[in-house]
This record gives structure tokens, C-alpha cells and sequence, in this order.
């Protein structure tokens, strides 16, 4: 891609009604446009930053035995009276519309009404579980309020999976597996090590605690403690002597610390599948529930974290696995030149299948510059006067603050 073709341009003005520096770099670095409170669109930078995180969390999800679905968003209201969700006043945030005839319809806000309702007729024998279903799709919520940029939207990206099982054991076992995978997840968005499973409260239908995935972000909205040592933590709001018991958590060893859900994992027992009449016959031909569970991760959400937490005062730093390009490159100096060289550089990398953000302008270096940086991008390639005489390149990883200089061939491996 070339700067010259790029939709979108980089800005230098802080925009005023934005407080989030996830929402403000992104905004300046043209990756996303807000068009009210809490829902933004995403521009072709963010969408591909978008759209490489939903590849990770695709690609874990397939391999614990997901299958992608798309659910509808509109939502009919018959089957949400049947778990007495639809007039649950404790669901606060649903957008609710009408047909033209009167007939009230739901926003999605969540799917497990719609799930159970979609493929409940293929659940009829203990041979057709266990089942895992997902999809990435927007929400909508009319949330109180839209806080923190991406960290909480109206609309915004989720991953919504719900797993439909024959016994506890056949559930327990897909929980822990997704919880595996959840982690892979986080781990190759580089916040493994930021990112702590935090026991939550499971809700009115089930006795086991709800998983949250949390991680540690001075404008998070939650509080958890943690026991670094053991790699868990406790939400705040479940926080008392007999649960540290029963987690076995000593509150001496714990860490109070700000933090962000970015993602959790629920045992829904067989409240809603019993609800829908979903039942499957057991290996002696009795009806029997099916045991459920739900799991989400915050796609959009996590693009703001992973914004905000490797960010520095000159702007984004994006993680190798999710740049929307490896490489920017650029050329320095008024010889013509240096332009032809940068171009045959282009081409020469693109050959070798890297993603390159190259920047044609005839700009000032320091605008250049300025702007490789607030981009994020995680390697920089300048062709400048050296190049010429030497026939070195200029490189600098985005993270480091040294140059290096070194051959294409060098770059390549560099690169790989
Ligand atoms: P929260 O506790 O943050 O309000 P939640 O418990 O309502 O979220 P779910 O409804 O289970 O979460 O949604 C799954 C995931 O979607 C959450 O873990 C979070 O990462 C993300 N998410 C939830 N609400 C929002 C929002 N308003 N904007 C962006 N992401 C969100
Ligand atoms: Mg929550």
C-alpha cells in the first residue's frame, strides 16, 4: 500500500471530545472515525488490525471444535418471553424496535435464545453432543455510558461461542479447553502475561463461579486482586473470606490492581435449553437436559487495549501478529535517486509476500517520521544516502530507539 493511495490521512490535532488515548491515537492515526458516543467505524488501517485479531480468536476457536455461525441481529420476541429475558428489567441495554405492523423485535445484544433456538432440532441424541457454535459479529447496547474509546462501546466487535454438552463432565472438560485456548488468544495479541483468569460470580443458575479474563489497565473499570505467583485472580466484587477459601487464594499474597474484561467464559447449566424445551435422549432412551455454556471476547474491545498498552508518547505499537502492515518505508533526501530505490525496495518486499505501508510522499523527513511512528507500524525501512554509497539500509524496530544498518538480505531474515 502506498501513503499516496491510503484513504485515510494522519492528523497532528488532538480530537476534542475524546479523553481514551486508545480512541485519540487511533483517531489521529486514522484508523478509526467516531460518529457518535461509543460507535465508531473502522477505517481500511483498523479494519485490518480488526480483521487480524479476528483471524487469532477464528483460529483458536476452530481448533477446540468451533464452528462459525452468523446469527441473525434482528431478534424476535417469543422465544427471549420463554426465558423471561425479554421483560427482565436487570437487562437494561437492549435496543428494542418495532416492525411497521407493531410487532417488537430485539437488537442482538447476546445470542443464547437465538442459538438454542437455531439448532436445537439437531440436538436430539446423546450422539449429537457435544456441539460448539460461534460467531464474530457486532453488538449493540445502549449502554449508560460509552467510556474509554473502544474499551466500551454501543456497537462494538464480539466473539460470542456457546457450547451445548451431554453431562457435567463432557461440559467441564470444552470449559477448560476454551479457557486453553483463550489463552493462546491473549498470548499472540502479546497479552499474555498482562492477562489474568479472574474468578467472577456465575449468576443465579449455577453454584461455580463465572471466569473473567482481565487485563491489567490503569483505565479498566474493573478491580481484581491477584496472586501473580499462581496466575489467577479474584473480581473485587466477589471478594470474601469463604470464596478466598474455596479458591484456595491467601489475601496476604494478593495485588489490587485496575483491569479491563476482555473476555469471559459462563456455565449456563440447563436453564435456557430447558427453557426452549431442548432435550436430547440418553443411550437408554430418557429425555434428558443439555448442559450449556457461554463464552465472549471483546474484538473491537481488545483492539483498544492492545492500542493503549504498547503505546508511548509518539503514538501506536502494534504487535507484530496484528500490525495492519509489517514494514513502513520511506526514502530521505532530495536526490531522485533515493525514489527510484525506495520503489524498487517496495516491489522487492512485496515479492517476498511482506505486508509494506510504503510512504511515496515528497514530504518533509520530519513529517516522515512523525508519522511512522504515530502509525505504529512495527519496522521502518529508510532509504537515504547511505543506501546509495553503501548500499545499506536504514531499519529500526518501532519498540527500539537504535538504528541499525543493514543489507536487504539482512532485512529479509530480520523480517521472517
Ligand atoms: P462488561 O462486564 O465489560 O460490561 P459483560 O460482562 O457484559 O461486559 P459479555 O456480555 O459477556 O460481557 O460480553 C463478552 C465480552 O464482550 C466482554 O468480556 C467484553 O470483553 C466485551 N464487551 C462487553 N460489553 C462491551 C462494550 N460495551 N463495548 C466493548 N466491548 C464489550
Ligand atoms: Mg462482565
Amino acid at each position: 500500500m502506498r501513503v499516496t493511495n491510503l484513504v485515510s490521512k494522519t492528523s497532528r490535532t488532538f480530537p476534542a471530545d475524546e479523553e481514551a488515548k486508545n480512541a485519540q491515537l487511533l483517531i489521529r492515526a486514522g484508523y478509526i472515525h467516531k460518529e457518535m458516543a461509543g460507535v465508531y467505524s473502522f477505517l481500511p488501517l483498523g479494519f485490518r488490525v480488526l480483521e487480524k485479531i479476528k483471524n487469532i480468536v477464528r483460529e483458536e476457536m476452530n481448533s477446540v471444535g468451533g464452528q462459525e455461525v452468523m446469527m441473525s441481529v434482528l431478534q424476535p420476541k417469543d422465544i427471549w418471553q420463554k426465558t423471561d429475558r425479554w421483560d427482565d428489567k436487570k437487562v437494561d441495554n437492549w435496543f428494542k424496535t418495532k416492525l411497521v405492523n407493531g410487532t417488537e423485535v430485539g437488537v442482538g445484544l447476546t445470542h443464547e435464545e437465538p442459538i438454542i433456538d437455531s439448532i436445537g432440532d439437531f440436538l436430539k441424541s446423546y450422539k449429537d453432543l457435544p456441539k460448539i457454535v460461534y460467531q464474530i459479529q457486532n453488538k449493540f447496547r445502549n449502554e449508560l455510558r460509552a467510556k474509554s474509546g473502544l474499551f466500551r462501546g454501543r456497537e462494538f466487535l464480539m466473539k460470542d461461542m456457546y457450547s451445548f454438552a451431554s453431562s457435567q463432565e463432557q461440559h467441564i472438560e470444552i470449559y477448560e479447553n476454551i479457557v486453553k485456548a483463550y489463552f493462546k488468544v491473549y498470548e499472540r495479541l502479546g497479552l499474555g502475561e498482562v492477562t489474568y483468569r479472574t474468578y467472577a460470580d456465575g449468576g443465579i443458575f449455577t453454584k461455580r463461579f463465572s471466569d473473567e479474563f482481565q487485563t491489567i489497565s490503569p483505565i479498566g473499570e474493573d478491580t481484581i486482586y491477584l496472586d501473580r505467583e499462581k496466575g489467577i485472580a479474584i473480581n473485587e466484587e466477589i471478594m470474601s473470606d469463604e470464596n478466598l477459601a474455596k479458591m484456595g487464594l491467601d489475601k496476604q499474597k494478593l495485588e489490587k490492581v485496575k483491569a479491563v474484561e476482555v473476555g469471559n467464559t459462563f456455565h449456563l447449566e440447563t436453564k435456557y435449553t430447558d427453557a426452549l424445551d431442548v432435550y436430547f435422549s440418553d443411550k437408554n432412551g430418557n429425555q434428558q437436559s443439555i448442559i450449556m455454556g457461554c463464552y465472549g471476547i471483546g474484538i473491537s474491545r481488545l483492539m483498544g487495549v492492545i492500542a493503549e498498552h504498547f503505546s508511548d508518547d509518539k503514538g501506536l505499537n502494534w504487535p507484530k501478529n496484528i500490525a495492519p502492515y509489517s514494514v513502513y518505508l520511506s526514502f530521505i533526501g532530495q536526490d531522485e535517486e533515493l525514489k527510484k530505490t525506495a520503489e524498487d525496495l517496495y516491489e522487492k518486499l512485496t515479492d517476498q509476500k511482506i505486508e509494506v505501508l510504503f510512504d511515496d510522499r515528497d514530504a518533509r523527513p520530519s513529517e516522515k517520521l512523525t508519522d511512522s511512528e504515530l502509525l505504529g507500524i512495527p519496522f521502518r525501512i529508510i532509504v537515504n544516502k547511505g543506501t546509495l554509497s553503501d548500499g545499506v539500509l536504514e531499519f529500526k524496530q518501532r519498540s527500539k530507539t537504535d538504528l541499525e544498518h543493514l543489507s536487504f538480505e539482512e532485512i529479509i531474515n530480520r523480517l521472517k
